[in-house]
Parts: structure tokens; C-alpha cells; sequence
């Protein structure tokens, strides 16, 4: 089913210092470092917001949380690294309407949006979905789609009620 959710809101901030619990999170480090990245405070404190974070969360609040415990966070530092997290598989972006990236930080699974332009709700779409659509650009065109990069901008069964009501 798609799930409702709304960026930017009911995120937790994390504790500053507090320490990523999760075993996926300790061996971001590790992976950093076989990236040839080193291990900063900086990135400690990105590793430690996203942690933290439930859910879809864009550059710029990152940014912001960051700064909350670190002021000296700059925003390259910040998407600098998303930009290795990305690469590790660690998160992924899609983006909204307005075309802003916003982050699925651990993915448990594939899925797309569905962004309503006239009340702003968005919807994960899982691949199941949109499986048929995936399978025909795969046949005919032999392109294999980026469901998790993929956003489609519509209007939701509410508001095409209220208009034809
Ligand atoms: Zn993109
Ligand atoms: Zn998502
Ligand atoms: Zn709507």
C-alpha cells in the first residue's frame, strides 16, 4: 500500500554525541575509509543526524540539524558526503515536485512516489505497482528504470473527488 508521508515532519533530533546503535551505521565508517574518505567530526555528526532520521529527509534539513550540533558544518561537507552514502547504497534521493532532492535514508525497500499537486501529499509506491510499467520500457525500449529515483506528479483520488464533485 502506499504510505503517506510528509518531509520534514515527526523526525526525531538526535542527542548530540550520541552514538549511531545500529551495526549498519558502524560500518559506514569502514566504508568511508575503503573510499578514501577520512573519518571527520563532520561526518560523524551527518552519520549521527541520519541516524536519527525516520523516513525522507532533504539536503537542506540535514544541513540545518547539523549545524544544530555543529555550526561549523558546511553544506559541501554535507552533500559531499550523501553523495558517498549514495554511492555505498546507503541512502538514496528521489525528488519532490519542486524538484529538491529528498533522502530514503536505508531504503528497507524499492519504491517510487506519487506527489499530488494540488494538496502537496506524497506516496511511497512500492515496485510491485509499477511493475508493468518497468517490465514494458524494459521490452521495448531495453531501459531499466530507476524506481527509487522516480517521483510522478499528479492529483490524488481526493482531490479529483473534489473536482468532479
Ligand atoms: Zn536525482
Ligand atoms: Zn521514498
Ligand atoms: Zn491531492
Amino acid at each position: 500500500m502506499a504510505r503517506p508521508y510528509t518531509p520534514g515532519v515527526d523526525r526525531a533530533h538526535p542527542a548530540a554525541g550520541s552514538a549511531p546503535a545500529d551495526p549498519v551505521w558502524s560500518s559506514v565508517r569502514d566504508r568511508l575509509h575503503a573510499s578514501g574518505l577520512r573519518w571527520t567530526p563532520q561526518r560523524r555528526t551527518i552519520l549521527d543526524v541520519l541516524a536519527a532520521s525516520d523516513g525522507h529527509v532533504t539536503g537542506a534539513e540535514l544541513v540545518e540539524r547539523c549545524r544544530a550540533i555543529d555550526p561549523a558544518t558546511t553544506p559541501s561537507t554535507v552533500y559531499r558526503t550523501l553523495d558517498v552514502l549514495e554511492d555505498l547504497g546507503v541512502v538514496r534521493h528521489h525528488h519532490g515536485p519542486d524538484g529538491r532532492e529528498e533522502f530514503h535514508v536505508l531504503p528497507e525497500a524499492e519504491h517510487g512516489h506519487l506527489h499530488c499537486r494540488v494538496c502537496g501529499r506524497s506516496w511511497e509506491v512500492g515496485a510491485a505497482e509499477v511493475e508493468p510499467m518497468l517490465d514494458a520500457l524494459r521490452r521495448h525500449r531495453g531501459f531499466e528504470a530507476d524506481i527509487s529515483h522516480m517521483a510522478l506528479v499528479g492529483r490524488c483520488a481526493d482531490c479529483r473527488e473534489i473536482r468532479r464533485g
